[in-house]
């Protein structure tokens, strides 16, 4: 039996400080979680405005299984596309000023089906290095080329685009990148692109809610509209619920519906869930006050933390990673906090690059300044 294979593997990856566990929390999402029976201040979710939990979306919520059920009970092109998806397609697309969109299950399948569906072989891909791991993904199951350009670099990505001659060119990319939180440099993805007649396809799972004007993300952060973006959002993030959506023109849309496997063939979320996401989307159009308050705490914690022996990286973001470098050490700086009552989670290789461990810290609007201050208070105790 290749056990004890699997298990020498699991014994390799401790040694080095990579073992991924889970930690059980009880109760909701929320800045103060209980986890193994210990209340602990939590800088770990990506519940950026604190929506995961919010009161009037459990409400709407409960009213939506009243009215639609529970289980959607089929694919969305068999008998499981109901007018509660439908009602949310439209909202959603309107939200971030596109044409059309679609809702996938997850962010993770949207990412998958939506390259799929666009590039095949003899197209190129093109994509920034520090993409996330569903991106990297969706490149490999495309069977298109694939090209990786350095994080950020623009006259590389001029270059490669420069080389590819035939086949159609999608251009990839975080819009705020999930393990640096630092904000990709889309106004000159997007002129590369015209210049080289390709597509670019912007994941905002991070910036949806919490970037632009009312919080409709990226584009609107950067005032940027062209049809040549393809945008890509999840709901399970600031949005507080669970899912994703692409927005398009509808002919990009009409594709996916027809050629994006991780759309056609799985069941379609329950529809109560879209319910809630609409009262969401309103929540997040109206969260000017969340938005500038999860501002404050961004500054207050880079400036409070300035005078660390780590170093926080530029992000102007909710995500606001310090770096460790070693695994051990980012390991139990991360145990020192728990120590605490303050819980950040260590990111490690391969989430990240070798040598680049980190805290990842995130903060949310449903933090409050006295919280901030606790993990630099905690902070400064473990640098001395
Ligand atoms: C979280 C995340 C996803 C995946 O979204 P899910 O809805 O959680 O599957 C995709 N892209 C990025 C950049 C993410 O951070």
């Amino acid at each position: 039996m290749p056990f004890t294979q699997l298990q020498t593997e699991l014994d390799e990856r401790a040694a080095q400080g990579l073992l991924r566990q889970r930690r059980m929390i009880a109760g909701p999402q929320s800045p103060h979680v209980e986890v193994d029976g210990r209340l602990l201040l939590s800088f770990s979710s990506n519940d950026y405005l604190g929506l995961a939990n919010h009161p009037q979306m459990i409400k709407v919520l409960q009213q939506g299984v009243l009215q639609h059920g529970l289980g959607a009970g089929a694919a969305h092109l068999v008998s499981g596309h109901s007018e509660a998806h439908h009602r949310l397609e439209q909202r959603l697309a309107a939200f971030v000023e596109k044409p059309a969109a679609l809702l996938f299950s997850t962010g993770y399948m949207a990412n998958l089906g939506a390259v799929q569906a666009l590039v095949g072989r003899g197209d190129t891909v093109f994509a920034d290095k520090l993409n996330h791991a569903s991106l990297n993904d969706a490149m490999l199951l495309c069977r298109a080329d694939v090209k990786r350009y350095r994080h950020g670099d623009t006259a590389q990505l001029a270059q490669l685009l420069e080389q590819a001659k035939s086949g159609r060119k999608l251009v990839i990319t975080d819009a705020v990148f999930s393990m640096d939180g630092d904000i990709a440099p889309l106004r000159e993805l997007l002129a590369l692109c015209e210049k080289h007649d390709a597509w670019l396809y912007v994941d905002d799972a991070h910036g949806f809610g919490v970037l632009g004007n009312e919080g409709r993300g990226s584009l609107s952060h950067f005032s940027l509209a062209s049809p040549r973006i393809i945008y890509m959002a999840t709901l399970g993030k600031a949005a507080g619920v669970f899912g994703a959506f692409v927005a398009a023109e509808q002919v990009v849309i009409d594709t996916m519906v027809n050629h994006a496997n991780s759309y056609v063939y799985t069941t379609a979320t329950p529809p109560a869930l879209s319910v809630a996401v609409l009262e969401s989307v309103d929540l997040i159009e109206q969260g000017a006050a969340l938005r500038s308050h999860l501002h404050g705490l961004i500054g207050r914690l880079r400036e409070g933390l300035a005078d660390l022996p780590w170093r926080l990286m530029p992000s102007d973001t909710a995500i606001q990673p310090l770096l460790i470098g070693d695994n051990h050490k980012a390991l139990a700086l991360s145990e020192g906090l728990r120590e605490r009552g303050i819980w950040v989670a260590a990111i490690r290789p391969p989430t990240v690059p070798q040598g680049t461990a980190r805290l990842r810290i995130t903060l949310s609007a449903a933090h409050s300044v006295a919280d901030v201050d606790r993990l630099i208070g905690a902070l400064h105790e473990l640098a001395c």
